[in-house]
């Protein structure tokens, strides 16, 4: 993160992430802004009330937990405004809704996340708007398949469980030309290790259920937008009231205080267990652009600061069950969907039902890695105890 100018001096991230969105003696000095909870806002008199002066309206307009988090998030993303939803899938429903109208067409990664797609050829099919999927290596060529109706690109680096970085300047450079809307689903690098807006991004979507939580204990979306779309997005999410309770926007508040030391944690433990895995015989490659064998490292090097605890790696071959019998014994890493938590987990996936720009085809069966704090040697256990439960199975 670049330093923040105030008073004169020269603030880094993390002191940012310490200050931002907090003012204790507006609350009798207490350090953290309490869970505001309440949906009526009392007016003194009829003039007030028709004034609409006052900061707080009603409980849909915003309170001032809510204001502190997108206060927080403004400032930590460099955005020009930040909105609030109740999970990490609704911020990615109303960043698009704020952009896309009947007869649009808008383009997304064939590597998103896939309930987006859901969302796309479903809710927004419905409403007259059509996807086209791309391949996310496609770069600069994506000004190839803009047309008169194109509205929108939807770019995430790396890709939801199969990690292909994006060329994300290029792709918001021919998309601008063109006068797109560049909407980015940032979840794994944060604005911590990937400044969207400094990159080209007009709005970024962060699911805070993963690593402003921290703690798997929360649901929460947050879009930061820069000047132009931020009044867009704001209408929108006025209009549709789709808003988080005030204890979960109190937990990431919490949570943002301490995000850039777990994350780095999470970088460090990320890349020495992807390390142990890449020496594995079992274990074909390593799905992680920070490591320099990796496809993507290039670009990840030159866009972005650093990397979360989230990586897949592809087995050599082997049966469904020799892959069950590794993880149905493991004892220290869950199997469960999200990620970004204290906990490791491990899910097997499979991309190849739902491509459509791309071929999903490795030669061994996928999994996906979160993670978390534990001993990095206690995971390395588990896990050789796992290989050694796929080998006597085959
Ligand atoms: C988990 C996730 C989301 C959605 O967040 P929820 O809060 O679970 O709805 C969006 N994008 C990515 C990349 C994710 O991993």
């Amino acid at each position: 993160m670049a330093g923040v100018e105030k008073n004169g001096a020269k603030r880094g991230g993390r002191t940012r992430l310490v200050h931002a969105g907090r003012a204790p003696f507006d609350q009798h000095g207490f350090v953290n802004t309490p869970a505001w909870r309440g949906s009526t806002v009392l007016f003194p008199s009829v003039e007030e009330l028709y004034a609409r002066r006052q900061p707080y309206i009603y409980g849909t307009h915003g309170t001032p937990t809510t204001h502190a988090l997108e206060a927080a998030w403004t400032e930590i993303a460099g955005a020009a405004g930040t909105v609030l939803a109740p999970s990490g899938l609704s911020a990615i429903t109303l960043a698009l809704l704020s952009v896309v109208k009947s007869g649009d067409h808008i383009l997304v990664s064939d590597s998103a996340y896939r309930p987006t797609r859901i969302f796309c050829d479903t809710v927004l099919k419905r409403l007259g708007v059509e996807t086209h999927y791309y391949d996310p290596l496609i770069g600069g060529g994506i000004a190839a398949l803009i047309g008169p109706a194109t509205s929108l690109v939807l770019v995430e680096a790396p890709g939801s469980q199969s990690f292909e970085m994006q060329d994300i300047p290029a792709i918001a450079a021919a998309a601008h030309q063109r006068g797109l809307c560049v909407v980015m689903d940032n979840t794994w690098a944060t604005p911590l290790f990937f400044p969207p807006h400094e990159r080209g991004v007009d709005m970024a979507v962060e699911a805070g259920t993963k690593y402003l939580s921290g703690h798997s204990d929360l649901l929460l979306g947050l879009v930061s937008a820069n000047e132009k779309w931020f009044p867009k997005l704001k209408a929108t999410s006025d209009a549709m009231a789709n808003v988080p309770g005030a204890e979960d926007v109190f937990l990431a508040l919490r949570g943002l205080r301490t995000m850039d030391l777990r994350l780095r944690e999470a970088e460090r433990q990320g890349l020495a267990l992807a390390r142990w895995l890449q020496a594995r015989p079992e274990v074909s490659r390593v799905l992680h652009p920070a490591l320099p064998e990796d496809p993507g490292h290039a670009l990840w090097k030159r866009d972005f600061l650093g990397s979360s605890g989230l990586f897949s790696i592809i087995l050599k071959p082997a049966s469904k069950a020799a892959v069950a019998a590794m993880l149905d014994g493991l004892e220290l890493f869950g199997m469960g969907y999200s990620w970004g938590g204290f906990e490791s987990l491990v899910i097997p996936f499979d991309c190849s039902p739902y491509r459509t720009a791309t071929r999903w085809a490795p030669e061994g069966p996928a999994l996906r890695f979160s993670v978390g704090l534990e001993n990095i040697e206690d995971l390395q256990d588990d896990l050789d105890r796992g290989f050694a439960r796929m080998r006597a199975s085959v």
